[in-house]
């Protein structure tokens, strides 16, 4: 009895040791499963919240250059139109409209300057010009084959961004027959405006690497922000060096709103656009952005030309042929 009793405890008790090696075992292994699945997870979410950052951080900067570009160039219209109004015109309308055809009168005199007069005046019509500034980008190609799509034909105010993946781009614009100008090489408003020898610097950097790349020897220009913007001091030496070196500058008079810092939708593009066309404009100058941020501006572009095409306007590229719109002139 005693011996069988102490056999049994003895059983019992290896019984129990195993089961708590077996426990621990176990305990073991799921905590080294456990462990880098925690890790696993934790990782995921760290990678995401991240990715999160990364965006908002992009988004922001887009913001900030957007923002300051459509202070520059909005201010440069609300300028033009207090100017405008000393020639007695009360609505903002009316200055605008004003604007528009003292433009026209004053044309013929600023064409022979800046172009070679080769080519007959447009005939007696509606004519709408998309103007895309600020590219390459990676909506270029989008723009591009949307314009393809209706047969029309734009101008696009490159700026310098270089690689072969831009220079594509720039070949894709002048190849599918859209003009090109310059928009001065780094747009970067303390150089450009920094003083006439970096603004020739800025320019002919461009026109070089323009010719370099696509073939196409442009003299068409815009001003960072028009020639009305208040970064300059003084727009008149930089006006009168374009003049000088046969560039022909181009501003608007229907901007797109597209390069406001809030996210605009395509029909409030359409809508900004059609407030001049509206107004029975027989010459539209458009202000738009080739920026990759500015996926409205794409989104818009059909609806755009439908409305523009319904309303009478045959949308062509700028040429020796086109009226010029201008903010500030020499007199
Ligand atoms: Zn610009």
């Amino acid at each position: 009895m005693y011996e069988e009793g102490k056999k049994l405890d003895f059983s019992d008790d290896r019984k129990k040791r195993v089961a708590k090696l077996k426990k621990l075992i176990m305990a073991l292994v799921i905590t080294l499963i456990a462990i880098p699945t925690i890790l696993c997870i934790v990782l995921v979410v760290k990678l995401f919240i991240l990715q999160d950052k990364v965006d908002n951080i992009l988004d922001n900067r887009d913001k900030v250059e957007n923002t300051t570009e459509y202070i520059g160039e909005t201010t440069g219209n609300v300028e033009e139109g207090y100017t405008d109004s000393q020639t007695g015109s009360e609505s903002q309308e009316s200055q605008e409209q004003s604007s528009e055809e003292q433009t026209t009168e004053e044309q013929t005199t600023e064409e022979q300057t800046t172009e070679t007069p080769s080519t007959e005046p447009l005939p007696d019509g509606k004519y709408a010009y998309l103007t895309f500034d600020d590219g390459p980008s990676a909506n270029t190609m989008s723009i591009l084959d949307i314009l393809d799509n209706y047969g029309v034909k734009a101008t696009f105010f490159v700026n310098g961004h270089t690689g072969s993946v831009m220079e594509e781009r720039y070949k894709a614009i002048v190849d599918r027959g859209h003009a090109i100008g310059i928009h001065t090489f780094s747009h970067d408003y303390d150089n450009v405006y920094g003083g006439l020898d970096k603004f020739e610097e800025e320019i002919v950097s461009l026109r070089k690497y323009i010719l370099e790349v696509t073939g196409k020897d442009t003299t068409l220009f815009r001003f960072p922000g028009g020639s009305s913007n208040t970064i300059a001091d003084d727009i008149k030496p930089y006006i009168q060096w374009l003049n000088d070196n046969g560039y022909s500058y181009w501003d608007w008079n229907c901007s797109s709103g597209d390069a406001t810092g809030k996210k605009i939708t395509a029909e409030e593009i359409v809508a900004n656009c059609m407030v001049q066309a509206d107004a029975g404009y027989k010459n539209l100058v458009i202000l738009m952005h080739d920026l990759r941020p500015k996926e409205s501006t794409v989104e818009a572009l059909p609806a755009l030309i439908e409305a523009l095409q319904a309303r009478g306007y045959e949308i062509r590229a700028i040429d020796e042929r086109s009226t010029l719109v201008q903010h500030r002139k020499l007199q």
